[in-house]
């Protein structure tokens, strides 16, 4: 499979529908969400800074994340497709992933963008704060993760698209009906 960059706003189910292609195309997957997570929760120093960051609902320097992301990619097994999820979150950090991608003879592949509205956006991050306990899905960091998300992050379908790589999906009510799209699209590349 092709490299896959799956991109949204928090809650828009980055991390469930990459599970899903995982579990498809059997390919790799890397969260840098979840990098961040496992070093906080083994109390490494990259977790306590990060932690700074995650609970005020900010972004980590693109400097310090390009590192984990190179790494990261680095440690997986070569020629089966990565799915990067949570990753790029600026244009600085797409650069670096293309640059990064170009220089290991590999390219970015296709940019999934899932469209979903913000009022289901937060009911679905306050329903996450109940059921895994993220400290970060609570409404006050949330409001400043989606800030965030439009300041920095958003612009970045606009390169994607300039790239021409970006494949837009919204949400339309229905998880099996969106994963549909996806797998139709997916199936033919
Ligand atoms: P996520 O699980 O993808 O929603 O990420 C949770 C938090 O980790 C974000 O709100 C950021 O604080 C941090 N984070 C994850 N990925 C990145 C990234 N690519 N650049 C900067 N910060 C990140």
């Amino acid at each position: 499979m092709t490299n896959i960059i799956i991109f949204g706003a928090p809650g828009s189910g980055k991390g469930t529908y990459s599970d899903e292609i995982v579990k498809r195309y059997g390919m790799g997957h890397i969260s840098t969400g979840d990098v961040l997570r496992a070093e906080i929760k083994a109390g490494t120093e990259l977790g306590k800074t990060a932690k700074q960051y995650i609970d005020n609902g900010q972004l980590l320097p693109d400097s310090l994340m390009i590192d984990i992301l190179a790494s990261t990619y680095d440690a997986l097994p070569k020629g089966q497709g990565v799915i990067f999820d949570g990753f790029p979150r600026t244009i600085a950090q797409a650069e670096a992933l293309k640059a990064m991608l170009a220089e290991r003879g590999d390219d970015m592949g296709v940019m999934i963008e899932l469209i979903v509205d913000e009022e289901t956006l937060l009911a679905r991050l306050l329903n996450r704060a109940v059921e895994q306990g993220r400290a970060d899905d609570n409404e006050e960091t949330i409001k400043k993760r989606f800030a965030v998300y439009h300041a920095q992050t958003e612009p970045l379908a606009e390169w994607f698209e300039g790239e021409g790589i970006r494949h837009t999906f919204t949400w339309k009510g229905e998880k099996e009906l969106m994963l549909g799209e996806i797998f139709d699209f997916l199936d033919k590349l």
